[in-house]
């Protein structure tokens, strides 16, 4: 049997969790006995997952909805087998909807890793994803769209923010009753790529329209939260307006 992936849980404000996985990470949210969560990671993590709803005291079963900020493998790898197993709905930006059915995909290819393996920290990185599952298929077929206006009415009852520009329907989440914003990859602190941590935005062969990923950061910028749960990368304790400066001052670090 393969290794299980490690996880970390990371406090970050009343009742929400950043879950750092090795490469990647996803967020649970409380309320009273049941949760929100956001992303799922690589395919080989959906075990790990599971564990960590287990080291809340929670149960899979707890869930009552997962949502996407977008249709990339290291997002969505587990969560058409959490969803079956355990009946959880899942959503998704309706932009997105189709990405994450893999009806076309906005994504780097395997070829494109390949032209960027001579930098050095991209060989060790993609063996991880390649053991990560990230070449199998995982597409979440019963994926639904969610409503263009928030709140949900799910755990924490998030507001959808569009942010196009990494992928087409790319949507953070944020927490205004918590304080919090889940960003997702519209805005990182940290990659296994970038050898750097704070506010930061994806090396380019990540996104599908890196310039209209920058122009997004805008709509961060205007959140009022305490603190920022990223896809990639430490949790970031500050304001968003900070952070989406700092982001935008870093892109000309990240190739
Ligand atoms: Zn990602």
């Amino acid at each position: 049997m393969a290794h299980r992936p490690a996880f970390r849980l990371v406090p970050a404000a009343e009742g929400v969790h950043l879950v750092r996985g090795p490469a990647v990470n996803w967020t649970l949210i409380a309320e009273g006995g049941a949760l929100t969560l956001v992303d799922g990671g690589y395919p080989a993590y959906a075990d790990t997952v599971e564990e960590s709803i287990r080291a809340l005291g929670r149960r899979p079963g707890d869930v009552a909805g997962v949502l996407i900020t977008h249709g990339h493998v290291d997002h969505i790898g587990s969560l058409a087998r959490f969803a079956e197993r355990h009946g959880v709905p899942v959503f998704a930006g309706a932009a997105e909807v189709p990405h994450v059915r893999r009806e076309f995909l906005q994504q780097a290819t395997p070829g494109t890793v390949l032209r960027n393996a001579w930098r050095p920290r991209v060989p060790p990185w993609a063996l991880h994803l390649v053991a990560a599952g990230a070449l199998r298929d995982c597409r979440v077929a019963g994926v639904r769209p969610l409503p263009t206006e928030g709140p949900l009415d799910l755990p924490g009852r998030p507001v959808p923010v569009p942010t196009p520009g990494h992928t087409t329907g790319h949507l953070c989440y944020h927490l205004p009753e918590r304080g919090a914003l889940v960003t997702g990859d519209a805005l990182v602190t940290g990659h296994p790529l970038t050898g750097f941590t704070g506010p930061q935005i994806l090396p380019s062969m990540f996104h599908h329209d890196r310039a209209a990923a920058l122009a997004a950061l805008e709509a961060l910028a205007t959140t009022t939260a305490e603190v920022l749960l990223p896809g990639h990368g430490p949790l970031w304790r500050g304001g968003p307006a900070d952070a989406v400066a700092r982001a935008r001052e870093a892109a000309a670090r990240v190739w």
